[in-house]
């Protein structure tokens, strides 16, 4: 069982990310995990973070889902967690997968104020709405977990029809790219030049949510849109396409930086899928995609979301610029596109469990 809790947690760990370019939801960690009525289990487990990352993939219909969390760094010497479970979270803090700080509310609003993502946890934020109106004001920026379906189910908070909040002033921060200086960083350290997380801004100013160190401005970021793959009827990976420059995609680019699709891929639609298969540029707001495969690459071209597509063969050389509803066919079964074209192209795959490797005893020890 400790073997396939583990694989649990690895499977999870593949759905976190702390660059506001592929995040989808904010997610209060320790609030989860301490939720022991979610599923009836121990009084804290790091597995239902999995079931509440299901749960939003299938609140947003998208079995790809990636989650930005942060964790209050008293869970990581909680005694109702496994050693093995501490470690994990120690880990994904060390990696950037995850924000592990000693006070995280104010954090978790500043993070869904800076980038409108929505916030799943249990507390209502409602201190915090004098300095954020929205708060008590924009319906469904916030999704409590409870018990439900397969684990947890998530409701809007406040109730009404979710609506985009207004954009913050403090997203301008987003425009720059950020560098802290302190011994590397996970957040902001050199190999983070683009995909970096929203920095906290103290009077203005913005710091480094780790080190608490002022960050420097090292120029422009780029602008950037998130790529979903989906391979069969699951939607699998997820990667960043910015103005910057190309982003090479296929079975195994030689491009270091390219997006390597081998590892999702069967026998028949490996032997189809070129090693770099084809090319993406962000161009304005339109991503621009050129053939670079032996196979070819069909562009899958839709007036509108959910209609009925039109193909496009691009062969080598060939390039074509994508309309907004419009996905990229490598071979049969193995697509791309922007996430709203792909979540529009079919039903999203979101039974893609991270939870399939979880034994359910794992889920229903009783507390000690
Ligand atoms: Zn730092």
């Amino acid at each position: 069982m400790r073997f396939e809790v583990s694989r649990a947690l690895d499977a999870m760990e593949q759905r976190l990310t702390t660059d506001i370019t592929l995040a989808q939801a904010v997610v209060d960690v320790a609030q989860i995990v301490r939720y022991a009525d979610l599923d009836g289990g121990r009084t804290a487990s790091l597995l239902r973070l999995g079931l509440v990352v299901d749960a939003l993939a299938r609140h947003l219909h998208d079995g790809g889902v990636l989650v930005y969390p942060v964790v209050d760094r008293a869970l990581t010497s909680d005694l109702e967690l496994t050693s093995n479970e501490k470690m994990v979270l120690r880990r994904w803090a060390d990696d950037g997968l995850a924000e592990l700080l000693p006070q995280v509310e104010d954090r978790i609003v500043e993070i869904a104020d800076i980038t409108g993502l929505p916030v799943v946890s249990r507390d209502d934020f409602a201190r915090f709405g004098a300095a954020y109106p929205w708060i008590s004001q924009v319906p469904g920026w916030l999704l409590a977990p409870v018990p439900g379906i397969g684990g947890a189910a998530l409701i809007s908070r406040p109730s009404g029809t979710p609506v985009p909040r207004p954009v913050s002033p403090r997203a301008r921060v987003l425009e720059r790219s950020w560098r802290c200086n302190a011994f590397e960083c996970p957040l902001f350290g050199p190999a983070r030049v683009y995909d970096q997380p929203p920095p906290r801004l103290r009077g203005g100013v913005p710091i480094c949510p780790v080190h608490g160190q002022q960050l420097q401005d090292v120029g422009l970021r780029p602008p950037a849109v998130a790529v979903a793959v989906r391979v069969g009827e699951a939607m699998r990976g997820r990667f960043a396409v910015r103005a910057s420059g190309p982003t090479v995609v296929g079975r195994s680019p030689e491009d270091p930086a390219g997006v390597r699709l081998g590892p999702w891929l069967d026998e028949r639609a490996a032997g189809w899928v070129s090693r770099s298969h084809l090319v993406l540029e962000l161009q304005g707001d339109a991503l621009v995609v050129t053939d670079t495969s032996t196979n070819g690459t069909v562009v899958l071209t839709r007036n509108g979301p959910g209609e009925p597509p039109q193909r496009i063969p691009l062969s080598r050389g060939q390039r074509r610029r994508l309309g907004q509803w419009d996905t990229v066919e490598l071979t049969e079964g193995v697509t791309l596109g922007t996430l709203p074209a792909m979540l529009e192209s079919s039903d999203g795959g979101a039974d893609d469990s991270v939870m399939s490797e979880a034994p359910t005893m794992a889920l229903r020890l009783p507390p000690r």
